[in-house]
């Protein structure tokens, strides 16, 4: 058995398995929003779907530190995080996916994620 990939939690600090996690990402005019699936550009920011943790993590500090620039929260953030968790409970699990295509994924990412992996072959 592989360990899934995890990440820290905005909120709490927890390191949780990354298909646990809402991730966020930060746009270009400093608004943070959540990373609706399309794997968008630039530094990511993980929160559990957990009504303390989107309190904590939303707020404008934590997020200008996840994300080392001025953020903030874009409308609607918190309840699109609850949405969003309930979207990923239906999906597939990420066990599912081939090895292979896992790794590539990783190592692409690694680059831009607030917690970098490591992958040696
Ligand atoms: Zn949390």
């Amino acid at each position: 058995m592989k360990t899934p990939p995890s990440r820290t939690c905005l909120g709490c600090r927890r390191a949780r398995p990354q298909a646990a996690l809402v991730r966020l990402v930060r746009l270009t005019n400093g608004t943070v929003v959540v990373d609706g699936g399309t794997r968008a550009a630039g530094r990511g920011a993980y929160l559990c779907p957990d009504a303390e943790c989107i309190k904590r993590g939303l707020s404008r500090g934590r997020l200008g530190h996840a994300f080392r620039k001025p953020s903030e929260a874009g409308p609607n953030l918190a309840a699109a995080v609850r949405a969003a968790a309930r979207l990923e409970a239906r999906a597939a699990p990420a066990e599912a996916s081939p090895a292979g295509a896992l790794l590539c994924e990783v190592s692409a990412r690694a680059i831009e994620d607030v917690d970098v992996i490591t992958v040696r072959s």
